[in-house]
């Protein structure tokens, strides 16, 4: 592959297929894909997401809120999309736009039932949310004989699935309190399909809910981080492959003899003769300050050269006093070899952050083998 001769999010095509049949294989065959592109498909490009993964079968999507949902609705997808956690003010242009919501509390039912009825709407595909022990969003286990109770007296929404969300799918120390999440929506689920009288979806999985708990995929799974490679687990992570690799290049080389400083606040100093390379991505670009000082690193020809000083706005410096490199060289800060977990973990943050904060002026390149 030639070499970037810029700061660039180079997207993979090939290895969200990887991933996508990866995860597939995980889950029965009549399990339903919801894939998961929030935040700009975890900080990729959604629309070139959600367009790839409609082509090879995705079932359904889902966003946080009703704006990133209107955005594929213009780019031309037509899969269902849930909107994760949208709000009153949202409700109509939602509607208009085919987005389905999911309904987190009494307010929330109240307030959406009043806007589908004004707008003349019969049986609008509606998820209900359940809290099961995350205690963000959702209808407690007492609430069933409100929703109900609120269902039976309207035929403007129908209930398209029931959900919630597991709060430690990762976590192996947690599988007690993740085993109890999943009997509590099993038994909530059966209470509002009793009074019910039909059968909506059932979900509760996200990617290490589809890795770790085979009795919690139900009709359909909600994965994200795992369709952009990541899999929450070293064993996972072997399997996947990372879908974006940030990429960059040396802009300029200095060298410090010792007892000069680099960067504001003179954060570092040299204590021997140290050649530094300054890089053209900074905190504005999804770098934040806590990869100062050591605690992150980029690689150039095949070596780490760790972040030296505070991270700028929009550079880095970095130490390549063992590299020999020159200035225009590639610079990678993290692919399919460092991954961006790997990176993230070095700043006590996880990669769902690192890859969700790379900013949208940092120029996205498709790479599509297909
Ligand atoms: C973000 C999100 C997901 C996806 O989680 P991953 O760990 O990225 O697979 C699934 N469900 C809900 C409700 C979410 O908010």
């Amino acid at each position: 592959m030639s070499s970037v001769k810029e700061t660039v999010l180079e997207i993979n095509l090939a290895h969200l297929t990887h991933n996508y049949t990866y995860l597939r294989s995980k889950i029965r065959p009549e399990v339903k894909l919801l894939a998961v592109v929030k935040a700009a498909g975890y900080g990729s490009d959604a629309v070139v997401m959600a367009k790839h993964l409609e082509k090879i079968g995705a079932d359904y999507f889902a966003v946080a809120y009703a704006s990133e949902g209107i955005a594929l609705r213009k780019a031309g997808i037509r899969t269902p999309i849930l909107v994760l956690h949208p709000q009153p003010i949202n409700f109509s242009s939602l509607i208009d736009h085919e987005l389905e919501p999911s309904l987190y509390s009494p307010r929330i039912l109240k307030e959406f039932i009043k806007v589908a009825e004004a707008k003349k709407q019969k049986e609008y595909p509606v998820h209900i949310k359940f809290n099961t022990g995350l205690n963000r969003i959702g209808f407690w286990e007492n609430d069933v004989e409100y929703i109900i109770d609120h269902l039976n007296k309207t035929n403007t929404v129908i209930i398209r699935s029931l959900f919630s969300h597991l709060a430690a799918s990762e976590d192996h120390n947690e599988k007690e309190f993740t085993v109890n999440q999943i009997n509590s929506f099993k038994k909530t689920a059966s209470e509002m399909i009793a009074k019910l009288g039909y059968r909506p979806m059932l979900h509760q999985s996200n990617t290490s809910g589809v890795l770790n708990y085979p009795e919690a995929h139900f009709d359909m799974v909600r994965t994200g981080i795992g369709l952009y490679g990541y899999g929450n687990d070293i064993i996972f992570d072997s399997q996947l492959k990372p879908v974006a690799s940030l990429k960059s290049v040396i802009s300029q080389i200095h060298t410090l003899e010792p007892g000069e400083t680099l960067g504001y606040n003179r954060a570092f100093k040299a204590e021997h003769f140290t050649k530094t390379a300054t890089i053209p991505i900074g905190h504005a670009d999804g770098i934040g300050r806590q990869y100062s000082n050591k605690k992150g690193f980029v690689s150039i020809q095949g070596k780490k050269a760790y972040i030296i000083g505070n991270v700028c706005m929009d550079m880095i410096m970095v130490d390549i006093t063992n590299i020999e490199c020159k200035e225009g060289d590639e610079v990678i800060i993290f692919d399919h070899t460092t991954s961006a977990a790997t990176i993230a973990e070095g700043a006590g943050t996880i990669s769902y952050e690192l890859l969700t904060a790379i900013s949208p002026r940092i120029k996205r390149i498709v790479i599509d083998s297909n």
